[in-house]
């Protein structure tokens, strides 16, 4: 018998484990590893096992929302962190970690604890009661993506994502880009416009051509994806005329600096309810970062953009969170289910871990007939749930890393450097206002 039954043994499924256990519930670890099957990225049945890079990125508190989430993480007891600690590597201001020792280490723990019993099974379905967290992650199996699908709505669980590019508002020229929506329909801060002449276009098509790209998996390409959400490379290489027919048309759309359509257009669209966080409409991409931050600021008005994220194109399991869960992660339509990890719609190992982090301490206040308040949007915990569960929005919901756009703005002209500084100085203070108003016992500040 067990109090709640976690589905997914990898950075989130681990981590909630963990903080259940701690809590002292009694915890079903259901993982597939191990078990006679396997995902087409792992290559272990360790727990945790981080299948690409070895890093949690940057671990600078003062000046980077991912080392704010390391700090807050920290200070919650996270296992994740405790062991990627132990087995750091060097790597300057980054987190990296001997990726074996790692995952070793979150192993034996999870193995070892009295309050988790740790079966190696496939779970094909979701189950119809019971306390349960799904951590099934980005390449959740088959059968039970199904399920999950039949729960949510066939639309509301991607396979792929087909991420555009997400820019910084505040880096955007708007002496350039004018907001307007096409034909002036809907409301006319709907879309940012960037315009591009005859020379701009054809430069910037020859770009996306020649520019460097990174190529799918064997295991990804038999997977459908093209319909709507084609690479704008892809595009840019049927004809020079293609993407100003597709994403780039420029009709019904007045530059109000010459009062006419421009050759062709670049639009962006609103991506969080802040405002802050502006996507490129329908430049999904496999060209490699670099080469995108390159090319994208040949854009009129985007010469100097801050890019929250670039675009890319992979095999990812994730559902439409903003829509479908609460803001304590349950899925509104079977409340004994949440949701955790990278299926939520977070993206990388530490964010998957952050959210397994909440999860869990949601599930144990529930389990004890508590409320667990979640850290506010100021923390970088807060920040991220708030994106998964509410403030993205949900038509256009990709997966996302934990970064400042995710913050309520910090208002007002000042270096770079110092508005940084005020959103982890803002951080810290809401982090022990909210530990010590809701009684949640949180670890000392390491020093800096
Ligand atoms: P996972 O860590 O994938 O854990 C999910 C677990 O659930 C797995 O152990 C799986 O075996 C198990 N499982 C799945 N289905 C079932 C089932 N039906 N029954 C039982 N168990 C099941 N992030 C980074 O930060 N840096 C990177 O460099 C990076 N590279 C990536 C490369 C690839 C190819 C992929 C696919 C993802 C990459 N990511 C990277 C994202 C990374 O996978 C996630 O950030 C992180 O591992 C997600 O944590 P999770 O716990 O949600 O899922």
């Amino acid at each position: 018998t067990h109090d709640v039954h976690i589905i997914g043994g990898g950075l989130a499924g681990s981590e909630a484990a963990w903080q259940l256990a701690e809590a002292g519930l009694k915890v079903r670890l259901s993982e597939m590893r191990g078990g006679g099957d396997t995902t087409p990225a792992h290559d272990t049945d360790r727990l945790a096992e981080m299948v690409c890079s070895n890093s949690f990125r940057s671990d600078d508190a003062s000046s980077n929302a991912v080392g704010l989430l390391h700090q807050e993480m920290r200070r919650l007891g996270s296992l994740i962190m405790a062991c990627a600690d132990e087995h750091r590597v060097p790597a300057g201001s980054a987190l990296a970690v001997d990726r074996d020792g790692f995952a070793q280490c979150v192993s034996e723990q999870v193995f070892s604890h009295a309050n988790i019993t740790l079966e190696r099974e496939r779970i094909d379905a979701l189950p119809t009661s019971g306390m349960t967290i799904v951590a099934t992650g980005p390449l959740t199996g088959s059968k039970l993506a199904e399920s999950i699908a039949e729960a949510t709505g066939k639309d509301a669980l991607a396979f792929f994502d087909a991420i555009a590019p997400i820019v910084h508002k505040d880096s955007i020229d708007l002496d350039i880009a004018w907001f307007q929506s096409r034909w002036d329909k809907g409301e006319g801060k709907d879309y940012l416009n960037c315009p591009m002449d005859k020379e701009q276009y054809e430069a910037f098509v020859q770009a996306l051509i020649d520019g460097d790209k990174t190529e799918f998996k064997e295991w990804e390409k038999d997977t459908p994806y093209f319909e709507g959400c084609m690479p704008i490379e892809v595009m840019a290489e049927r004809g020079i005329d293609t993407l100003r027919h597709g994403p780039m048309k420029p009709v019904g759309l007045d530059n109000p600096r010459t009062g006419r359509w421009p050759y062709a257009v670049v639009q962006l669209r609103q991506d969080n309810a802040l405002g802050t966080l502006w996507n490129i409409v329908g430049f999904q991409t496999k060209l490699k970062y670099g080469a995108q931050a390159e090319i994208f600021r040949m854009i009129p008005g985007l010469e100097k953009a801050e890019f929250a994220r670039l675009g890319g194109i992979h095999r990812n399991s994730f559902i439409r969170s903003p829509e479908l869960l609460d803001e304590q992660l349950r899925l509104k339509s079977m409340p004994h289910i949440r949701f955790a990890g990278q299926i939520t719609g977070c993206e990388g190992y530490l964010e998957s871990a952050a959210v397994g982090l909440m999860a869990a301490r949601f599930a144990a206040a529930e389990a004890k007939g508590e409320t667990f308040e979640a850290p506010p949007q100021e923390t970088a915990f807060g920040a991220l749930l708030s994106h998964i569960t509410g403030g993205a929005e949900a038509e256009t919901y990709q997966p996302m890393n934990v970064n400042f756009g995710l913050f309520p703005p910090i208002e007002g002209k000042m270096k770079k450097a110092n508005r940084r500084l005020k959103y982890t100085e803002r951080a810290r203070a809401a982090f022990a206002d909210w530990a010590e108003r809701t009684g949640t016992r949180v670890g000392e500040l390491e020093p800096a």
